[in-house]
């Protein structure tokens, strides 16, 4: 016999379409050219919010990969074993085209468009498996540098098909990719790299260290070295076209804060096999092209977590109660939820804009989303030079602070692991640290404005665009000529103008393509600063009951 009746328990978020019930990013895909694919995005929406899916997420993370350093004779193996429900959300990203799709199969106009899209939409499951993911799908640019290495490697890496275990490329149906650029003495300056490069007979030697190398078992990893002539990007497989594995001791994997079910190694290398890709001395330049790509990946996961935790906390507000009454009927609690609900849906309009820039940049010969190449390419590549950046450092710096207010509308359940907040709140910091920590982004933002006056143009044009709809606008953007003419120490004050630019772009994409009353929140909040410090200081008069409704998933009975 039961001692009591359970009551006033929220059911769980499950068995809903992630993607249709997200209005802004349903939005942008039509807006940017996505319409014809909605149905395949819808399919894989339902598979993002089903029960299964959700069980593979929390087996991936409660049971993380395990270093197998040696076999049981004794040799050296340096494997990494994950248990099945890793291999299943990583299947599922394959299968959809996520790791490199836009690459073999443009979809029209809107390949990277779409393929963004499913990435936030399946990022919403389980964070740690979008990491390989996202370096195949940024690896592929990079390799372009070299015709004969791209033709070796693009086919297996835009495959769809995932084929686990360290084996000869060849015998593969489809790859993985990996980057090895951190040294223990430095990530952000990776100019401090050690590693040398000795040249050989038709290659290079490795011999080094790597200090964070996520991903491990993949197949092929970009990597940094010092070769004669300066750093130089290689390509590394992990097994030699014979069978016999390449030298890549993995020494120990790093025990996270969050994206548990993802490995991250500490290599060795010893006269390890290597191929050139690109000149000697331009390294950085070569990997940039996939630095850059990763970059929009982390503006595309951190808009990813940030819906995923409103839709938590919106859908738990919906049928708790207190005090007689349900919890987003409380003035004070709707304040709270429709504060996040703003912005995550200005993370999700930036994040699908830059997308979006990307297929139309595209047409001048790839992303280069933040190479300096990027500036002659026209308007988009321009302003895809400065946004990535711009974005890159502003959406995921709202993360964490999102995702903590948000368990916290769940109150004592959002701080329990069942509820899924926890692992939200652990990853929420990762997108801002790796791949150009937040002041590396800003300083970047700098370089991007100094190198090309057609960058800040081009910016100036996206934004101009909303000139006129709102007198709080209009102000933000006097205000933020006045800080750009100012010169006056401007590295140190990097993040106050990056945030600046970043909040008066989401300001310009929501007056013209937003929902009026998220707009007009924004607008009051983020540009005319009526607001506080913390979420749920949204000022007297924004219609935030709107807003909440149309953040909240609606699951079927
Ligand atoms: C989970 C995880 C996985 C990772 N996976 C990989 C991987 O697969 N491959 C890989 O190569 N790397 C990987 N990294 C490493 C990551 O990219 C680096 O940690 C990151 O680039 C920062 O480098 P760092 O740790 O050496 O910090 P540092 O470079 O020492 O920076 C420390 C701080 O100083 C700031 N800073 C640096 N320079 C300046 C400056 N001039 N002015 C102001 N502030 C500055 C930075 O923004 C940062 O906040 C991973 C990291 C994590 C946490």
């Amino acid at each position: 016999m039961a001692t009591h009746e359970v009551t006033n328990q929220a059911p769980p978020l499950i068995g809903y379409d992630v993607f249709s019930a997200d209005a802004a990013l349903v939005e942008a895909v039509q807006r940017y050219g996505g319409r014809s694919h909605l149905d395949e995005l819808a399919m894989l929406g339902r598979m993002a919010g089903s029960g299964q899916a959700q069980q593979w997420a929390t087996e991936a993370d409660r049971n993380p990969p395990v270093l197998q350093t040696y076999d049981r004779y004794g040799n050296r193996i340096d494997e990494v074993g994950f248990h099945p429900s890793w291999h299943r959300l990583v299947t599922a990203a394959v299968e959809n085209g996520l790791h490199a799709a836009p690459w073999r199969e443009p979809a029209g106009a809107a390949g990277h468009l779409l393929r963004a899209a499913k990435f936030y939409v399946w990022s919403q499951v389980e964070a740690g498996h979008g990491c390989p993911i996202s370096m195949t799908y940024a690896a592929v640019p990079a390799l372009r540098a070299d015709d004969d290495l791209a033709a070796e490697w693009e086919p297996l890496l835009t495959a769809r098909h995932y084929d686990p275990g360290l084996r000869p490329a060849s015998s593969k149906a489809g790859v993985l990719a990996g980057m090895g650029m951190t040294e223990k003495q430095g990530g952000s300056d990776v100019r401090a790299n050690t590693t040398k490069a000795e040249p050989v007979i038709g290659g290079y030697l490795l011999t080094g260290h790597k200090w964070f190398c996520s991903a491990p078992m993949s197949d092929v990893f970009l990597v940094l070295a010092q070769a004669p002539e300066g750093l130089t990007c290689f390509v590394v497989p992990r097994v030699m076209p014979d069978g016999t594995r390449n030298v890549f001791r993995l020494q120990r994997l790093k025990d996270k804060l969050g994206n548990r079910s993802n490995a991250s190694a500490e290599v060795e290398f010893d006269a390890t096999w290597a191929r050139r890709l690109g000149d000697e001395g331009r390294g950085i330049s070569t990997i940039i092209e996939m630095v850059s790509a990763t970059r929009l990946d982390c503006m595309l996961g951190s808009a990813a977590l940030m819906r995923r935790a409103i839709a938590e906390a919106t859908h738990h507000c919906t049928y708790r109660r207190a005090f007689g009454m349900v919890l987003s009927d409380a003035p004070l609690m709707r304040n709270v939820l429709a504060d996040m609900a703003v912005e995550s849906e200005a993370a999700t309009m930036l994040a699908m804009r830059v997308a979006a820039a990307v297929d139309r940049s595209a047409d001048a010969g790839g992303p280069q989303a933040n190479t300096d190449a990027a500036a002659e390419t026209g308007t988009e590549g321009e302003f895809l030079r400065l946004a990535v950046a711009l974005g890159k450092y502003w959406v995921c710096k709202r993360g964490p602070t999102l995702a903590a207010e948000a368990l916290e509308c769940l109150g004592g359940n959002g701080y329990v692991e069942e509820s899924g907040l926890p692992r939200l709140y652990r990853e929420a910091p990762l997108n801002s640290i790796w791949e150009g920590s937040g002041n590396v982004n800003t300083l970047d933002v700098l370089r991007a404005l100094r190198r090309s006056p057609a960058v800040l143009d081009a910016y100036l044009a996206e934004i101009g665009l909303a000139s006129g709809a709102d007198g709080r606008f209009d102000t933000a953007v006097k205000d933020l000529l006045q800080s750009l003419a100012d010169l006056d120490g401007m590295e140190a004050r990097a993040r106050r103008l990056a945030e600046r630019m970043a909040l008066v772009l989401q300001g310009s994409l929501l007056l013209r393509h937003g929902n009026p009353a998220v707009a007009d929140a924004f607008c009051a909040s983020r540009l005319d600063q009526d607001w506080g410090h913390a979420f749920g200081t949204l000022p007297r008069g924004v219609d935030s009951a709107a807003i909440v409704a149309r953040a909240t998933p609606e699951i079927p009975d």
